[in-house]
């Protein structure tokens, strides 16, 4: 079966706790703090891979992780990070917010994207020693991975599509063009998954087809198969539409026509205003007394579409057809990537009863799920972020209960990886 829609779970690898540790040798008395870092836990990165043309892979495996960072230990070990989970995708996936459906990355390109960070390590004791703090019995626990429900989607990367009713010549056209080698046979459906190849049309000309499975009657309400894959054709830049005009079928072509305009009108206005080229195929199938061709060519012509006779199975024409293909290509923009919609939400601040203070002199950590995972999301570099932190800080009544507990100005308030100078 061909999959080209999946839902995922993926979760980054958390960071590891920092250690505390003091420095022990012979003859050296008090040692100082030497426990070392946390490692970062591993990310989920997203590659493509030209080997992949199906989601296929993803219906067995639906939760991806990366491991954690290793704890830190003493005599300044740093523990190791976590190695980032790559997950392969297809060319042409598009990644999306299972809960908005909003777009967070097009994979079309050839860069690697980060779809969840792993947690930042935490520190070790060594990282909180000072003039006046020389003996730190504290470190900091690794931040929290992060996670995500995501919905792969593929949709291909071709310039060319072919749309048009089952059994019309669609893949016996790209068979005879390109290096493609689709299912060919005479009976409905026997394309069940796209099919693409690539045409060379002369030195230095050359561009992307895809026979998509025949698009049918009720398509666009997902009556059938067609629906399915009529997304596979969203991106391309132009439709070639293939009818069977012999009537070998008992079909009449100028309906089959509007059928399939009516089609694409109905899954999308966008897709229908696309840039299309009309070939009636199987014209050596043509009986001699039909009008077919004629009454064919009179409604095409008439909604102002180019028109074209082939014959796929003897290459009448096919050749000629491919260099308008090309023409019209070299007109059009490049092929559509789509732009990322999904903004991170940062997480607010919670219940302040689910946090742990404790005091080690002049410091006060501050510990619990909720603060961590938003220490975790902030980009502390960032004034904005800064502020919005700040604002969850004061809103949760944080600071008035450090107040209560006896902080006194110039103390350290040290929430995972971060720190601040308490000021009133
Ligand atoms: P698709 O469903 O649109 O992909 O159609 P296929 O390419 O699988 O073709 C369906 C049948 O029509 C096959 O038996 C082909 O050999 C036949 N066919 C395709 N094009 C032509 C043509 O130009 N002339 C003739 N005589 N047969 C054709
Ligand atoms: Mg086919």
């Amino acid at each position: 079966m061909f999959v080209d829609k999946v839902k995922i779970h993926v979760q980054a690898g958390n960071g590891g706790n920092g250690a505390v540790a003091f420095h022990r040798e012979k003859y050296v008395a008090a040692g100082g703090p030497d426990g070392g870092d946390g490692g970062k836990g591993g990310s989920i990165v997203l590659r493509v891979d030209d080997n992949l043309s199906t989601l296929m892979d993803f219906r067995y495996t639906r939760k991806y992780t990366a491991p954690n960072g290793e704890d830190g230990r003493g005599a300044h070990c740093h523990g190791k990070n976590g190695k980032d989970t790559v997950i392969r995708v297809p060319r042409g996936t598009v990644v999306r917010d299972a809960e908005s459906n909003e777009i967070i990355c097009d994979m079309s390109g050839d860069e690697d994207f980060v779809l969840c960070k792993g947690g930042r390590g935490g520190w070790g004791n060594k990282h909180f020693a000072t003039p006046t703090r020389q003996v730190p019995r504290f470190a900091k626990r690794g931040l929290p991975g992060e996670m995500h429900d995501v919905v792969l989607e593929l949709k291909l990367l071709a310039d060319v599509g072919l749309v048009g009713f089952p059994n019309v010549g669609k893949s016996t056209l790209l068979s005879v063009t390109s290096n493609a080698h689709p299912k060919i046979a005479n009976y409905h459906f026997t394309t069940l998954f796209p099919n693409l190849g690539v045409i060379y049309v002369e030195e230095g000309v050359s561009f992307v087809m895809a026979d998509i499975p025949g698009i049918i009657e009720g398509a666009a309400e997902g009556a059938g198969l067609g629906h399915d894959f009529l997304r596979h054709i969203d991106r391309c830049r132009l439709l070639v539409h293939i009818v069977d005009v012999s009537g070998s079928e008992g079909r009449d072509p100028v309906e089959d026509f509007q059928k399939i305009c009516e089609e694409l009108h109905q899954y999308s206005e966008e897709l229908a205003k696309r840039p299309m080229i009309v070939a009636a195929n199987k014209l050596d199938l043509l009986p001699p007394d039909s009008d077919n061709l004629q009454r064919l060519r009179d409604v095409v012509t008439a909604q102002g579409y180019p028109f074209y006779e082939i014959s796929a199975a003897t290459t009448k024409g096919v050749r000629e057809l491919m260099k308008i293909v090309a023409g019209k290509l070299a007109t059009l923009p490049p092929v559509k990537v789509y732009e990322p919609e999904y903004q991170k939400v940062l997480p607010e601040a919670g219940d302040i009863h689910e946090i742990t203070i404790t005091r080690e002199g002049d410091v006060w950590l501050v510990s619990g799920v909720w603060i961590e995972r938003l220490v975790g999301d902030i980009n502390f570099d960032d004034f904005e972020s800064r502020m919005y932190f700040d604002r969850q800080m004061r809103k949760c009544g944080l600071y008035e209960r450090l107040e209560e507990m006896g902080i006194a100005d110039g103390d350290t308030v040290s929430i995972g990886d971060y720190e601040l100078e308490y000021e009133r």
